[in-house]
């Protein structure tokens, strides 16, 4: 059985006490459940939401990290540095790492490798531009972006890995992807991961939804038989809105 997976993004947002304003209202109300709820601070904050979180059904990942294992690298974090605050997922491939820090598929195939090398899972984004969408050629998008930063894994690597799907038209803009068309690609996905991996690994694999996910949509959109959760951004950052979403499955 795939997991469902709820995790939210926070972006650059939120210093230390806001951190820890918003880990203790999501404490507070997040519902046991079979549902993997997981958040994502800033890097200063990890330590702190590892800490606070211990002991409660909210995983702590993070948003990002770079391929290399360490060296002279000013400002980045190494896969071994965010194990060693208690750290065992990390976000890939997000559509602002794309457009504003350059990440092209290949870079991401390293980030992906240093990632699996030191066992960490990984939730790696990817998804269409409005006019690929517009011009029809999102199918052809997003199965190059998959070929191209994971379609050199093994079989075996699967298992620590969660895609998300995020149209980036739909992104932090309020316009969030039909559920029609959320479950039209996540059945391609599926599909040309079991064509290349298997049906087992296919099968076996968490997609999620991302892009403007609300309590108002989550129902309909999770309703779709292959979305497996959302990869949640603003609504991340209010406890009752992302509560709701969790209870929406
Ligand atoms: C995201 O950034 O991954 C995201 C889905 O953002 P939002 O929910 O705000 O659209």
């Amino acid at each position: 059985m795939r997991r469902k997976i709820v995790a939210g993004n926070w972006k650059m947002n939120n210093d230390l006490s806001e951190t820890e304003a918003l880990l203790n209202d999501l404490i507070a109300h997040v519902p046991e459940t079979d549902v993997n709820v997981m958040v994502a601070p800033t890097f200063v904050n990890l330590f702190q939401a590892f800490n606070m979180l211990k002991g409660h059904n909210i995983e702590v990942i993070a948003q990002n990290m770079h391929q290399e294992a360490k060296g002279a690298y000013t400002g980045e974090i190494s896969a071994n540095m965010l194990k060693s605050v208690g750290v065992h997922t990390v976000i890939l491939g997000h559509s602002e790492r794309r457009a504003y820090f350059g990440e092209t598929d290949e870079l991401l195939a390293k980030k992906v490798d240093a990632a699996l090398a030191n066992d960490l899972q990984i939730v790696f984004c990817f998804g269409e531009e409005l006019e690929d969408r517009k011009s029809e050629n999102h199918f052809n998008v997003v199965e190059s972006q998959l070929k191209n930063a994971l379609f050199h894994l093994a079989v075996a690597d699967w298992k620590n890995i969660i895609l998300a799907y995020e149209p980036v038209w739909a992104i932090g803009t309020g316009e969030t992807a039909s559920p029609k068309q959320a479950q039209e690609m996540h059945a391609f996905i599926r599909k040309t991961i079991s064509e290349k991996f298997g049906s087992d690994t296919a099968t076996e694999l968490s997609i999620l939804y991302g892009g403007s996910v609300k309590p108002a949509n989550a129902t309909e959109i999770f309703a779709k038989e292959d979305v497996d959760g959302g990869l949640i951004g603003g609504a991340a950052l209010k406890a009752a809105d992302f509560t709701a979403i969790i209870n929406a499955f």
